[in-house]
């Protein structure tokens, strides 16, 4: 099962995989962690992708697809991988198409959450997270029981950097010029999946369920 989720900032990747992870076993690839892992470390390469992430500019395509392709290379793949946020660009997609040919294998779906721009501001505006489990809340549309802790391991809820207004709107700029392409390059590829991620998230995994047992 190798599955690839995507959609603009905010749109609820991260919530679905987390639904996706529970009902079936495969390793969640969110590049979007790795490099805040790396920054949290202070490695040289999360150092790098640090200054792209703060302004809401992509990291270069070399190195996130340097990433990508040594955790697609480790053995817990074998049996599937959902990818989450990566790829985004077209440099990405045939670098990863490239690297599953060698591996004698290929995307199978392509999971596009579409979410109209107005409610994914609000949806950033509201996220926090886990500083310790990495869970994800929002303050308005999915709240913790008691404000500013984890319901499943009592840490501190954060917000992260990048989500304030201005890097908000670069990061919907980026995505409209540079990922939004990827939905065609998928389309002709046969394996996309549009689902509309403007309802409750336990609605829209329904959605994803569906055409996962489908495959
Ligand atoms: P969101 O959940 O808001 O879509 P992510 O957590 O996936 O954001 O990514 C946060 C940041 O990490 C991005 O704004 C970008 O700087 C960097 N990043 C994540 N994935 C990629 C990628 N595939 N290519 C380039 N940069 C990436
Ligand atoms: P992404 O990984 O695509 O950036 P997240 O899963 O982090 O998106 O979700 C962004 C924010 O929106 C989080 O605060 C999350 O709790 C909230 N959220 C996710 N899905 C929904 C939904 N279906 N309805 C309302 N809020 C949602
Ligand atoms: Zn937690």
């Amino acid at each position: 099962m190798n599955i690839i989720i995507m959609g603009p900032p905010g749109a609820g990747k991260g919530t679905q995989a987390d639904f996706i992870k529970e009902a079936f076993p495969i390793p969640h690839i969110s590049t979007g962690d790795m490099f805040r892992e790396a920054v949290a470390k202070e490695s040289a390469m999360g150092l790098e992708a640090k200054k792209y992430m703060d302004a809401g500019q992509l990291v270069p395509d070399d190195v996130t697809i340097g990433v990508v392709e040594e955790r697609l290379s480790q053995p817990d793949c074998k049996k599937g991988f959902l990818l989450d946020g990566f790829p985004r660009t077209i440099p990405q997609a045939e670098a990863l198409d490239k690297v599953l040919a060698k591996l004698g294998t290929r995307v199978e779906v392509a999971l596009n959450i579409a979410v109209p721009d107005q409610v994914l501001f609000d949806r950033m505006a509201g996220r926090v997270s886990c500083s310790n489990c990495k869970t994800v809340y929002n303050v308005k549309f999915n709240p913790p029981a008691k404000e500013g802790v984890c319901d499943k391991c009592g840490g501190e809820l954060i917000q992260r950097s990048d989500d304030n207004a201005d890097t908000v709107r670069n990061r919907l700029d980026v995505y409209n010029r540079q990922t939004q392409p990827l939905i065609e390059y998928y389309e002709k590829q046969g394996t996309l999946k549009t689902v509309d991620g403007n309802r409750d998230p336990e609605d829209v995994f329904r959605d994803i369920k569906r055409i996962l047992e489908s495959l």
